[in-house]
């Protein structure tokens, strides 16, 4: 099932559900605003009606996303109930497709056959690190051998497969984030999410960070390291679908983070980022621009990634390279990634 743009996604918070212990850096209950508990048949028929009355675009596709804890780690009568539930509105047509997240080390053979009987296109592992003493040091409980397993099965039962990884978690100066980004890559998944490690209150984390123990990275080293990370996925046509925690994850409460590279707009700092290394790229080799007018040529979606928060790509680039002034204007024959540079005076 290959629609051209992303699914309208109806998000059920299972906050911990199926979780074997907590992970040091979660704390599902701050993320997704929702309380803890499994939902009723009600709420969660409710919950999906509340989401399908919301204005959208016809033409996408409609999933059920089970998200915030470890969907198959719950028990199997509960695993079956949400999706004998998910699947009555796939029945009756408003809905298209499931999809969960879930740990890595709860992937078996069995398990994924059960799937079968429903429309699940798509599994989602926390691969977190590839690393195994990153792993360790969060308490994850599993290996970077148990992804390698897991990825292989979803793919092999032709589900669609997304692994999310983590970037500065403890012990990690982001060599480690590098490496793991290559080796999901070498995995071939569907679709990556990239989240920066943030300490959330309540989490085991964020003692840790009060005892001086953990010291989260700083957003500007974030941000660069996530652009390092998207063009190894780009590179390699890996579409990356989410960087950093949003907003819309519930995190409005700013109590949640005590500390750690969050930003609202992390995304739209990273391909400022990306945007200005390209800048940096293309002036470089040229010995005649200081002094004169810099024209940058966008796709019009790409103008306020080129120009920055504040603009502070075009002030960056005007001192480092001495030029009288910048433009930056739209030409939508441009790919969105892309740029062209023309210089005046
Ligand atoms: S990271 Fe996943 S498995 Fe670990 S506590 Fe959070 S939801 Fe549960």
């Amino acid at each position: 099932m290959h629609h051209r743009k992303p699914p309208f996604i109806i998000p059920i918070f299972l906050p911990h559900q199926g979780c074997p212990h907590q992970c040091a850096f979660c704390n599902q209950n701050r993320i997704s605003g929702a309380p803890s508990g499994l939902l009723s048949k009600s709420a969660l028929t409710e919950e999906i009606n509340r989401y399908l009355s919301f204005e959208r675009d016809k033409e996408k596709e409609v999933q059920i996303a089970f998200y915030g804890g470890n969907f198959l780690g719950l028990p199997l009568p509960s695993i079956i109930s949400l999706l004998d539930e998910a699947e009555k509105f796939i029945q009756a047509g408003p809905v298209n497709s499931i999809r969960f997240s879930t740990r890595p080390d709860t992937i078996n053979d069995q398990l994924l056959d059960q799937l079968t009987n429903y429309a699940v296109s798509t599994i989602e592992l926390g691969a977190q690190s590839m690393d195994d003493q990153i792993l360790a040091l969060s308490n994850r409980g599993h290996t970077a051998n148990d992804t390698f397993r897991a990825a292989s099965l979803i793919q092999e039962k032709k589900f669609h497969l997304g692994l999310q990884m983590m970037t500065g978690l403890p012990g990690d100066n982001g060599k480690q984030s590098i490496e793991t980004a290559h080796r999901i890559a070498a995995l071939s998944p569907d679709f990556v999410r990239i989240y920066p490690t943030v300490v959330l209150s309540g989490s085991p984390l964020a003692r840790s960070f009060k005892k001086g123990e953990y010291n989260p990275m700083p957003l500007e080293e974030s941000v660069k390291l996530v652009a390092k990370i998207y063009s190894l996925f780009m590179e390699k046509n890996i579409p990356v679908i989410r960087m950093g925690l949003q907003a819309s994850d519930g995190l409005e409460d700013h109590e949640s983070i005590l500390a750690g590279p969050y930003h609202p707009a992390f995304g739209h700092l990273v391909f400022s980022e990306i945007f200005l290394e390209k800048i940096k790229l293309q002036l470089r080799n040229r010995k005649d621009v200081s002094g004169r007018c810099l024209i940058l040529y966008v796709h019009s979606t790409s103008i306020s990634k080129i120009r920055g928060l504040n603009n502070q790509n075009i002030t960056t680039v005007k001192n480092l390279f001495q030029l009288k002034s910048i433009r930056v204007l739209a030409d939508d024959s441009i790919p969105k990634d892309q740029l062209t540079v023309d210089i005046h005076g």
